[in-house]
């Protein structure tokens, strides 16, 4: 199985190099030149198998390079005992024919750890392969939950190091609790004063500098990103569909052949877009839905076939879905336009240029043939917590509660009934002011970890021991730093 890129006709490669390089030269991201196909047998053997065995099966469809001793150390390490559950991902139900499917049991309680936790060993893997007695710099921009979970992937990962940048004041407290604690040898936490853009464009600005990679270079490094352009990022996010589905049968919720809909809470369309290669490898996917929440750039896009980011960006108690640019879109794009390169290039120049696109009627026929698309705002996000943990007592975080009220008004303006699967994205405690707010709580003079722990009281949920033992752990990262300081601080940290 080779990859190519979205941008670039000309370019073939092997997994290992799409995995070690991340982005390809020209702006492209990589994508497997075939799907390979997930059959009937495939998911009936997945019912009497562990999560790692079917992550450790749908990656040999895909790492076609690697050796299976190369891939079982990767699924082995990635999900163990380091998931709080047996089962790596739970699903729940709320009522008959509803199911939520958690992937928040991993070290961080986001579902950023479900590929995170992998990445570093198909990073090195990786790297030997193609890059052997290099050492590798992750640089990460987060938002928040990207950056505590690619810390806790590459913490002590040997050949490796990392350095995450958030926004001073665009992180929970939670968050930034998570970070600011990291413990390991190789990592590097700094918060910048600026939003997540500011974040963005600096790490960018340290990528493409040649003076910084010529100097980095001497030293035997080479820089890498964690971000859901990776195709190491993403490849894990389709194991969890397959595995869900065939849980879903293994528990006769489902008779095999039958579809369902996905819902997920969409920012920069990584998430989806695995269902969407899920479904395209031949899991019987009825609807995809696309839920935004007051960013919803998306659900203006999929409407219309109009991609327009000039517009307000808001700032929601769903932080980790506020952005305005969804990157893997243009992997969906590339393959509903059958692999037009140059449509590509002209659709993503403009977005550059302008800050707009509009695709072709054929692939917006497409788009609205696979994914119905829906947004709330923040309002309607505290809303749903509250009906969703009256009707049903079951806690929800703000990323997932966007999903349950996106997929309440497709039923009711589609009517449909298809069993459906809903992506929870985080544990609710890591939202948790905005979690108890919903619920009535009344926060005034508490501090985070009052709030969850009152949070507790009032839901007789449980607080997950990672988030907990944050409050006694000593602050290692405090450093703010002008956004035009982050080269010569990276340099710093790697060089010294
Ligand atoms: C990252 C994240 C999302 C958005 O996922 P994408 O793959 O970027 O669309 C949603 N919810 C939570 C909690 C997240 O951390």
């Amino acid at each position: 199985m080779n990859y190519k890129s979205t941008r670039n006709p000309n370019i073939t490669i092997t997994s290992a190099q799409a995995i070690a390089q991340g982005l390809s030269h020209e702006g492209g991201l990589f994508v497997p030149e075939t799907l390979p196909e997930i059959t009937k047998s495939d998911i009936l053997a997945f019912c009497d198998k562990s999560y790692a065995e079917r992550a450790f099966d749908i990656f040999k469809l895909f790492l076609t390079d690697f050796t299976d001793e190369e891939i079982r150390h990767c699924v082995e390490n990635a999900y163990s005992d380091n998931f709080d559950t047996e089962n790596i991902a739970e699903i729940s139900h709320l009522l008959q024919g509803t199911y939520i499917l958690e992937l928040w049991h991993g070290p961080t309680c986001a579902f950023k750890d479900m590929a995170l936790q992998i990445l570093p060993y198909l990073l090195t893997v990786s790297a030997k392969k193609t890059i052997p007695d290099k050492e590798t710099a992750i640089l990460v921009a987060t938002s928040g939950d990207t950056g505590k979970a690619a810390l806790e992937g590459f913490k002590n990962v040997k050949g490796t190091t990392i350095s995450v940048f958030y926004p001073e004041d665009g992180v929970s407290d939670m968050q930034k609790r998570q970070m600011q604690t990291q413990e390991g040898e190789n990592v590097f936490v700094c918060a910048v004063k600026g939003n997540f853009d500011d974040c963005q464009n600096g790490v960018k600005a340290i990528f493409t500098d040649e003076k910084i990679a010529a100097e980095l270079e001497k030293a035997g490094i080479v820089l890498s990103s964690a971000n859901s352009i990776n195709w190491g990022r993403l490849s894990p996010q389709i194991v969890y569909y397959i595995s869900a589905y065939a849980e879903l049968v293994k528990n006769k919720e489902i008779e095999y052949g039958e579809k369902i809909n996905i819902v997920v809470p969409t920012g920069n369309f990584g998430n989806i877009l695995a269902a969407y290669y899920a479904k395209e490898m031949g899991l019987p996917v009825n609807r995809l839905i696309c839920a935004s929440n007051a960013n919803n750039i998306l659900t203006d896009f999929i409407n219309t076939g109009v991609y327009d980011r000039n517009r307000a960006f808001y700032t929601t108690v769903s932080p980790s879905m506020d952005i305005l640019i969804s990157s893997n879109l243009e992997r969906l794009l590339y393959h509903l336009s059958d692999e037009n390169t140059e449509l590509i290039n002209q659709w993503f120049t403009a977005l550059k240029e302008t800050g707009r696109y509009e695709v072709t009627p054929e692939v917006k026929a497409k788009i609205t043939d696979l994914f119905y698309a829906g947004c709330c705002n923040d309002t309607e996000t505290k809303a749903a917590i509250k009906d969703c943990f009256e009707s049903y007592s079951y806690l929800m975080d703000t990323h997932t509660a966007v999903a349950y009220k996106v997929y309440n008004d497709y039923k009711k303006n589609t009517g449909d009934g298809t069993k459906t699967l809903i992506a929870s994205t985080a544990n609710p405690y890591k939202f948790g002011a905005a979690v108890f707010d919903a619920l009535g709580g009344n926060a005034e003079g508490l501090d985070e970890f009052d709030i969850i722990e009152k949070l507790e009281e009032m839901t007789h949920t449980v607080i997950p021991e990672p988030l907990a033992a944050t409050r006694n752990k000593e602050i290692r990262f405090k450093g703010v730093i002008d956004r035009d300081k982050m080269p010569e601080t990276v340099k710093d940290f790697l060089m010294k």
